[in-house]
Order: C-alpha cells, then sequence, then structure tokens
C-alpha cells in the first residue's frame, strides 16, 4: 500500500472533549465523534468519492448494504458488500495476506481497545463491538440525520 495516511483528532479536540481520556465510559458517541468522525470528515472534504470494506455479512445492520451511497455531497463506495466470509479467505489465501493476530484470538472486527471484545461461534462478526450497549456503529458511516447512509432508491 502507498500514500497510506494516519488521520487522529487534534490535541485542541481532545483537550476540549476529553481531556481525562475517559469519554468512551460516560459517551461513547462523543468519543467516536471526536476520535473518527470528525477527523475522517476533515480528511475526506477535499476528495469527491470514498471507498470502503465493509460487507452486507458482518452484521445484521449492514446487510442491505448498497454498493453506492450518497454522503452529502460524496459518492461513497462499497465494493465488497457482497463478498462473503469465504469470499475474503479465498482472496487472502491467493495474495497471500497475512492474518491480524487478534483473529486467531476470536476477534473478528477489531476496534479501538476499550470497545472491543472476541466474539463466539454463532454470533455477527461485529457482535464484540461496543458489547453490553446499543451502539452497533461509530458514525463514520452515518449520515447527518443519524441513519445509516443508503441510496435513495
Ligand atoms: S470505539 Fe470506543 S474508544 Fe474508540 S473512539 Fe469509539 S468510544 Fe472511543
Amino acid at each position: 500500500m502507498r500514500n497510506v495516511r494516519i488521520v487522529r483528532p487534534t490535541p485542541e479536540d481532545l483537550a476540549r472533549v476529553d481531556p481525562d481520556d475517559t469519554l468512551h465510559q460516560r459517551d461513547a458517541d462523543a468519543c467516536c465523534d471526536v476520535r473518527k468522525v470528525v477527523p475522517l470528515d476533515r480528511a475526506l472534504r477535499r476528495y469527491p468519492v470514498s471507498i470502503t470494506g465493509r460487507k452486507r455479512f458482518q452484521a445484521s445492520t449492514r446487510a442491505a448494504l448498497d454498493l453506492f451511497e450518497q454522503d452529502g455531497e460524496r459518492l461513497k463506495v462499497n465494493p465488497l458488500a457482497h463478498w462473503n466470509a469465504q469470499d475474503l479467505k479465498a482472496y487472502m489465501d491467493v495474495h497471500a495476506l497475512p492474518r491480524h493476530p487478534l483473529v486467531a484470538k476470536g476477534f473478528r472486527s477489531i476496534g479501538c481497545r476499550p470497545c472491543t471484545t472476541a466474539v463466539k461461534d454463532g454470533e455477527d462478526d461485529r457482535a464484540g463491538r461496543w458489547r453490553g450497549t446499543e451502539k452497533v456503529e461509530c458514525g463514520i458511516h452515518f449520515g447527518a440525520d443519524g441513519r445509516i447512509l443508503r441510496v435513495a432508491s
């Protein structure tokens, strides 16, 4: 991979919103907003299109994922939406891609450490994210109205 960029919240935003680094315990939505949603939005502003790796099989909340979504002024493309776990495995095998070491320990979806647990057989891949809460997405794939982005049909 070339031209990989690491996007972070600004120190000013963190000092203002989460000065003691405990926001994830008090308000996970606000924590995801300052650490993920705002920095990504800032980074994508100059691009007309973004591409994600989301797949329908990952969670019931992604089962109706479209290949294309309107994300405000930007188009969002989900080229792997129809891939399943077997497709992923086959692709990784063919291209000799390494597995993330946590996958072998049951972490089939890997997020921030305080908010991610291993999943059991039969659970959605994303069941370990924010376990025990109603939260299922960090917010980078929500529209301004708070709903998961969809192309209007
Ligand atoms: S996943 Fe947890 S720690 Fe990470 S940004 Fe969201 S609330 Fe904060």
